[in-house]
């Protein structure tokens, strides 16, 4: 495949967007961008971003949408991102970023966005078991665990609970994500790019219905292509 791939993944906090994006960012080789990951980096490394941050993210509220259109905009036009494509993650949140995205890279450049559909109930059970290592953000689970007592397998780092992983910050996020990120359905739908795929089952099983889902699309674009 030649062209450059350009995924969204959107979904409730806990559907399995880290973990799916990670695998499609290897399947396709490009570059995952996921916000949730650069801030909790910037608020560790103390940056002038991870300051204002901060206090958004421990109480569950969205970061205001000039600091997270800068952090997507920087990294999206330079390197792997720039010339083979990326896999979005926990952005846009909301239409006004998503109508954001459209001006800096125009709405046919997003070849798929994917809706990844878990119950509730469901992903409340996953981020209660959530863990992540505070070093260098990797995922793990209760189930899970890393293979030494919760130290990272990937930097040594502590694994521990998110700090936003608590009962109140959830359900803020949840609400948040019915009255602001709901209506990105509608909108990619209206564009014509979203895909729904169930995201229960094991992951391998999400993730090949994830890549014949974007597959098929990617091979009649280029087939259009190719015709013209
Ligand atoms: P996530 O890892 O995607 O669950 O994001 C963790 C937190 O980072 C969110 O609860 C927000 O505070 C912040 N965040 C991540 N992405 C965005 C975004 N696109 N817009 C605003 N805030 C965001």
């Amino acid at each position: 495949m030649t062209q450059a791939v350009r995924l969204i993944v959107l979904g409730k906090q806990g559907a399995g967007k880290g973990t799916q994006c990670i695998r499609l960012s290897r399947h396709y080789v490009i570059e995952h961008i996921a916000t949730g990951d650069m801030l909790r980096a910037a608020v560790r490394n103390g940056t002038k971003v991870g300051l204002e941050a901060a206090e958004y993210m421990e109480q569950g509220e969205l970061i205001p949408d000039d600091i997270v259109i800068r952090l997507v905009e920087e990294r999206t036009s330079i390197g792997m991102a720039h010339e083979r494509g990326f896999v979005l993650d926990g952005f846009p949140r909301n239409v006004h970023q998503a109508e954001m995205l459209n001006d800096m890279l125009s709405p046919e450049i997003i070849n798929v966005v994917i809706n990844l559909r878990v119950p509730t109930n469901l992903v409340l059970k996953r981020i209660a078991s959530r863990r992540v290592c505070a070093d260098c953000g990797a995922t793990y689970s209760t189930a899970h665990p890393p293979s030494l007592d919760w130290i990272c397998d990937n930097c040594g780092g502590e694994v521990v609970q998110r700090e936003d992983d608590t009962e109140t910050a959830i359900q803020r996020r949840l609400d948040l994500y019915e009255s602001e990120t709901k209506p990105l359905i509608a909108f990619y739908r209206k564009h014509r790019k979203l895909v729904e795929i169930s995201g229960v089952g094991k992951e391998e099983v999400v993730s090949s219905r994830i890549i014949n889902a974007i597959d098929g699309i990617l091979f009649k674009e280029q087939g259009d292509i190719s015709s013209v």
